[in-house]
C-alpha cells in the first residue's frame, strides 16, 4: 500500500517537527525538565497532572469533560480537580491509610474514578484499575496479588462482585461505595460522599521519591495469565513526553482517549498523559455506538483522539456515510494502539477523515508509547512507525542463550528494547523469575516479533507464541490477516496454525464478515482464492471457517490461543479477560 506523505503545513504545525535531529540530540534529562517535579528531587504524578497547572494560573481551563451514558455532561476544571483529589487523599488518610498501600477501583468511566486514581497517586499510596465488567473470580485474584487495602466502587458492583469473598481478604482495610451507605451491615464499608463531603480540600502532596511504586497494571491476559506490572512515579516522565511527540497534543486541545483506565492506555494515556500536557480530556462512560462516537467527535470539538484496532474495524463495518454526516473539521490527529493496525484501516481513515490512522505500539510492561508513527512523518500503512526519540528498539534473535542484534532489513526477529526509560515496569509482582527472563544481554524482549525496515520503519508480525511455521516459512498472523480485511466482505480475521505432520503447521483463518454478507462455499472459495493472490500458496490459509464473532479480550485484542485450543480441543487457560463469545 502507498507511503501517505504528510505535507509541509502539517509537519509544521507538529511538535516534533524533525524526527531524525530530535532523536540524535535526545537525552531523557531533558524531558525531566518538562515537568516541574518537587523539592528535594521527589517527583508526583498527581502534582504534574493537577496542582502545577493550577500553581501557574491555569486552574480554570476545563480538565475533564465527562459525557454520562444519558448525555449530560460534567465538566471538571483544574482547580476542582485539584480539591477534589486533595479531598480523596484525606479520606485516605482519615482512614488511617500508610504510603504505598494499595488502592483499587472497580468502577465504570465515571468523575469518581479520576478523583480516586490521582487522590491515591497524591497521597503517595498504589492506585490499581480493574476493568468493571471482570467477574468475582478475577476481581478477587488481583485484589489477592496486589494485597489491596482499600476498595473505591459502586454499590451494584460490590454486591455482585465483592461482598461474596470479601471476608476471604484478610487485608482488605476498606471499601468506599460511590452511591451507597452499607455501613450498617459492615464497619469497614464506606459511603465515599459522604466522607468526600467531610474532607478538607487542602493536602500536602506527599513527596514521592521518583522511584516509588505508583501504579499497579495487570496485562490484557491475552496470551495467558495476566500479570501486574509495578510502574513508579517517574513514569510521569514519558507519559507527558509521549503525549507530546506521539500523540502531538497541544495545550489547547481536546483530547479523548477512548481507552477504559483498567487497561494500562486508559491510565497513562487517558488520565496522566492529558492532564500532566494540560489539555482538556474527554471520558465517555458510555460503551462503544458508531453513531455516538462520531457525535462525541463532532460536538466535543475533539483535536486528537486516540482509539484502538477493534474500535477502527466496527466504525469501518458501520460504514464511511456515517462519519460523513458529521462535521469532524477540528480533528488533526488519530491514533491507535492495541492490536496490529491493518493497512486497510489505515487507508479507510485516510479517506474517510483526511487523514491516516496512526499506529503505535507498545505494551502494559513498558507503560508508555515506545514504537509510533508521528504527527510530522510519513506513515507507510501496516508499520508501527519509528522508536520515541529516548528509546533504541531492536530486531534480535537468541543465538546460544545470547541475544544478537539482527541488522539486515525485512528480516524476522524477536522486537526488543534497551532498558532504562523512565515508565519501564519495575518488577512483575511476586513473579521475579517472569520478570528476570524478560531481560537477556543489554536486552528486554517484549515476545513480539516484528520487522525492521531500510528506513527504519518498524512492521509487526506477530506475538511470538501465535508466529506460524509452515514449511520452512515463519508466517505472521498479522499479513495473513490484513490480506483477508482487503476483501470486501471480510469485518474481522484471526489467523492460527494447527499441527500438520507434513508441513509442520497449516494456517487456518477465522473470518467475520460485514452486514449484508453470508458464509458459504462460494465466498469461503473466493476468500482463499483472495488470499493466495495476495500472498502466494505458502502463506495463504488453507481453510477459512466463518463465525458471527472473535474471541477478544476486554480490552478488544483477539485471543488467537483461544481460538486455537478450541479447535484442538486443548484446555482453554485463563479466559478471566475473555469479553465476546458468541462462536
Ligand atoms: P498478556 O501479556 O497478558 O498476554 P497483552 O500482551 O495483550 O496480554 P497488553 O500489555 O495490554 O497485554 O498488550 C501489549 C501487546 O499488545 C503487545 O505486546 C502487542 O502484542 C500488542 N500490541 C500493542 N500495540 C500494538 C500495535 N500497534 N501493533 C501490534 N501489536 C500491538
Ligand atoms: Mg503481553
Amino acid at each position: 500500500m502507498d507511503t501517505i506523505r504528510k505535507s509541509d503545513a502539517t509537519r509544521r504545525q507538529a511538535n516534533l517537527v524533525d524526527y531524525d535531529q530530535f532523536y540524535a540530540g535526545f537525552h531523557w534529562e531533558d524531558a525531566e525538565r518538562l515537568l516541574d517535579g518537587l523539592p528535594g528531587g521527589k517527583l508526583n504524578i498527581a502534582f504534574e497532572a493537577i496542582d502545577r497547572h493550577v500553581i501557574q494560573g491555569r486552574g480554570d481551563r476545563i480538565a475533564i469533560r465527562w459525557i454520562s451514558k444519558d448525555g449530560p455532561r460534567l465538566d471538571f476544571s483544574y482547580a476542582e480537580l485539584l480539591r477534589e483529589t486533595n479531598r480523596f487523599a484525606n479520606v485516605l488518610k482519615g482512614l488511617g491509610i500508610a504510603r504505598g498501600d494499595r488502592v483499587y477501583s472497580l468502577l465504570g468511566r465515571v468523575p469518581e474514578l479520576y478523583v480516586a486514581a490521582l487522590g491515591t497517586l497524591k497521597y503517595g499510596a498504589v492506585f490499581c484499575p480493574m476493568f468493571s465488567a471482570f467477574g468475582p473470580e478475577p476481581v478477587k485474584a488481583r485484589m489477592e496479588i496486589g494485597g489491596a487495602r482499600v476498595l473505591v466502587t459502586s454499590h451494584s458492583l460490590y454486591r455482585k462482585k465483592v461482598a461474596p469473598w470479601r471476608k476471604e481478604l484478610a487485608g482488605l482495610g476498606a471499601v468506599l461505595l460511590i452511591d451507597g451507605d452499607e455501613a450498617e451491615a459492615d464497619t469497614d464499608t464506606h459511603d465515599l460522599s459522604k466522607l468526600m463531603a467531610e474532607a478538607g480540600p487542602r493536602f500536602s502532596i506527599a513527596a514521592t521519591d521518583p522511584e516509588d511504586m505508583a501504579l499497579l497494571h495487570f496485562t490484557s491476559g491475552t496470551t495467558g495469565r495476566p500479570k501486574g506490572a509495578v510502574h513508579v512515579h517517574r513514569a510521569v516522565v514519558a507519559h507527558h513526553l509521549t503525549g507530546q511527540l506521539a500523540l502531538d497534543l497541544h495545550p489547547d486541545d481536546v483530547f479523548w482517549c477512548t481507552a477504559d483506565p483498567g487497561w494500562v492506555t486508559g491510565t497513562s494515556y487517558g488520565i496522566i498523559s492529558p492532564l500532566t500536557n494540560g489539555v482538556t480530556m474527554i471520558v465517555d462512560e458510555a460503551e462503544f455506538d458508531a453513531g455516538r462516537w462520531y457525535g462525541i467527535l463532532e460536538s466535543e470539538k475533539v483535536n486528537v483522539w486516540y482509539t484502538a484496532p477493534t474500535a477502527i474495524r466496527m466504525l469501518m463495518k458501520a460504514g464511511p456515510e456515517l462519519a460523513k454526516d458529521h462535521d469532524l473539521s477540528r480533528l488533526r490527529f488519530m491514533a491507535s494502539v492495541g492490536e496490529p493496525l491493518n493497512p486497510e484501516a489505515v487507508a479507510w481513515g485516510d479517506r474517510t477523515f483526511g487523514m491516516p490512522f496512526h499506529d503505535n505500539w507498545w505494551q502494559t510492561e513498558t507503560g508508555g508509547i515506545m514504537i509510533a508513527n508521528y504527527a510530522s512523518m510519513d506513515v507507510k500503512p501496516g508499520s508501527m512507525g519509528k522508536p520515541l526519540p529516548g528509546i533504541t528498539a531492536g530486531i534480535v534473535e537468541k543465538h546460544d542463550g545470547m541475544v544478537r542484534e539482527i541488522s539486515r532489513p525485512m528480516t524476522i526477529g524477536q522486537l526488543a528494547l534497551k532498558p532504562g526509560w523512565p515508565s519501564m515496569m519495575r518488577a512483575y509482582l511476586h513473579e521475579e523469575e517472569r520478570y528476570r527472563k524478560c531481560f537477556v544481554g543489554d536486552w528486554y524482549l517484549s515476545g513480539d516479533l516484528a520487522m525492521r525496515d531500510a528506513d527504519g520503519y518498524f512492521w509487526f508480525v506477530g506475538r511470538d507464541d501465535d508466529v506460524i511455521k509452515s514449511a520452512g516459512h515463519l508466517i505472521g498472523p498479522f499479513e495473513v490477516e490484513s490480506a483477508l480485511m482487503e476483501h470486501p466482505a471480510v469485518a474481522e480475521a484471526a489467523v492460527i496454525g494447527i499441527p500438520d505432520e507434513t508441513i509442520g503447521e497449516v494456517v487456518k483463518a477465522f473470518v467475520a464478515l460485514k452486514p449484508g454478507y453470508e458464509g458459504s462455499d462460494e465466498l469461503m472459495l473466493d476468500l482463499l482464492g483472495h488470499a493466495r493472490k495476495r500472498l502466494g500458496p505458502a502463506v495463504a490459509p488453507k481453510e477459512v471457517a466463518f463465525r458471527n464473532n472473535l474471541p477478544k479480550t476486554r480490552s478488544g485484542k483477539i485471543m488467537r490461543r483461544l481460538l486455537k485450543a478450541r479447535e484442538l480441543g486443548l484446555p482453554e487457560g485463563d479466559i478471566s479477560t475473555l469479553e465476546s463469545d458468541e462462536r
